[in-house]
């Protein structure tokens, strides 16, 4: 099997690692760090890579190619989810760990950032295999992984089934009377084997949110607001959803097999349906097919990203109509893409921000995990709405104070958080 990528699929993903560096850089333009914290953050601390040969059902033997990048635990754990794409590469993966330091330095929860994943597409495989490369890569990962050192959680391409799997092999491979307190080693787990309340629609619910703090601030009613979303995964499903039940309109949505619109409004939970029963929205019945640039397009309140990386570059966003964009992806903005939304007075509620629900929670799935807890959902739930709006209000405070967008807000937040705990600690020996 192939395992080594091209040069051209490495440059387009050096690019996402790019994007991470020069955000990073124009947070550091505005903030006094300390020189050597630079040059520690610019990196990650760790960078695996691994082969591991998987004996599929048809009873050949596959090498896959697994990676997990740990890029800061000054603050706690590597904390940050395992990806299952054919597209993962070791920069993007470099970027998506720093992005998740930045994430939880920024929700003050005791984690630092990490990601990874296996160069797969799932859809490809049955379940079987899907379960033995899992357990494979969970193996291959070894000590590189647990709860008080790394902990995976859900990301692209994975659920609360692979996190049961990844946590279900861990527990395996330490000594029988230790494995209850492996639990933890894996976030985003079902709710029967230890996962937490209110996990699986954390991120979505976070993005509504800041939508909702965003709309208070500018006075914007919800009631009848209209968005779009570009994704109809986990996230862009669960928020379509509650922000439904909150009065707002779905005029458009979309995933990789195309674009949909309609003016007076999907019904989120009939698009989940029939992802459910064909995989993708591929020949959705309702509303109206368009390109991909008209989805971009479409005049609406609230625009949330909710695919991949790089999805809003110069020429998406001078096709943008919206007011707000709330990046449900990690890193959906390119820097030109940005610009021209400022330059367009729409406001972005960064990644590191509004996808941070997902995090938050996980952190409440470890705590319940590690105190033998079982907290309800109505308690999540108003934990993480207080977290999110308290977090999104300092952001907010913080950018009108020094004239600064959100993001760089988001970054100084985070970056000095970090920056008092290395001046306390020094730099050993
Ligand atoms: N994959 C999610 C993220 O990127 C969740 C990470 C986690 O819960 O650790 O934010």
């Amino acid at each position: 099997m192939q395992v080594m990528e091209s040069e051209e699929e490495i440059s387009t993903k050096e690019f996402v690692f790019a994007l991470a560096d020069g955000q990073l850089e124009k947070a550091f333009q505005m903030t006094s760090i300390d020189d050597s914290l630079k040059t520690i953050l610019k990196q990650p601390k760790n960078e695996i890579i691994l082969h591991f040969p998987v004996k599929l059902s048809d009873g050949k033997t596959k090498l896959f190619k697994g990676y997990r990048v740990q890029h800061s635990n000054i603050l706690g754990p590597f904390k940050g989810g395992i990806r299952f794409h054919e597209n993962v590469y070791l920069n993007e993966c470099k970027a998506l760990a720093a992005w998740m330091t930045w994430k939880c330095a920024l929700q003050n929860v005791p984690f630092g950032g990490g990601k990874g994943g296996v160069k797969f597409n799932p859809a490809n495989y049955s379940i079987e295999d899907q379960e033995h490369i899992t357990r494979r890569f969970t193996h291959a990962l070894g000590n590189n992984i647990g709860p008080e050192w790394d902990i995976p959680a859900p990301d692209l391409g994975t659920n609360s089934q692979i996190m049961d799997w990844m946590m279900d092999t861990y527990s395996n491979m330490v000594p029988a009377h230790e494995k209850q307190a492996k639990k933890g080693a894996v976030t985003g787990k079902s709710i029967v084997c230890g996962g937490s309340q209110g996990r699986e629609e954390a991120t979505g619910r976070g993005i509504v949110h800041c939508v909702t703090q965003w709309a208070n601030e500018n006075h914007l009613p919800l009631a009848n607001a209209t968005v779009a979303i570009q994704g109809y995964g986990n996230v862009g499903s669960n928020a379509a959803q509650i922000l439904h039940r909150m009065g707002t309109k779905l005029v458009a949505t979309g995933d990789h097999t195309g674009y949909w619109r309609c003016p007076e409004g999907f019904n989120p939970f009939k698009l989940s349906e029939y992802i459910e029963d064909n995989g993708n929205l591929e020949g959705y019945p309702g509303g109206e097919k368009v390109s991909r640039d008209d989805f971009f397009a479409t005049e609406c309140d609230i625009f949330i990203p909710a695919a991949l990386e790089l999805q809003i570059g110069e020429h998406e966003a001078k096709l943008m109509n919206c007011k707000v964009v709330a990046e449900g992806a990690d890193g959906p903005t390119n820097l030109e893409g940005e610009q021209i939304l400022a330059d367009k007075d729409i406001t972005v509620i960064p990644d590191i921000l509004a996808n941070s629900g997902g995090v938050v929670v996980s952190y409440y799935e470890w705590l319940q995990n590690k105190r033998s807890e079982m907290w309800d959902l109505e308690d999540v739930r108003s934990r993480l709405e207080l977290r999110m709006k308290y977090t999104y209000q300092q952001a907010s405070e913080k950018a009108r104070e020094m004239r600064i967008n959100l993001r760089t807000a988001c970054y100084i937040i985070a970056l000095e958080r970090l920056q008092a705990v290395y001046e306390r600690r020094g730099i050993w020996p």
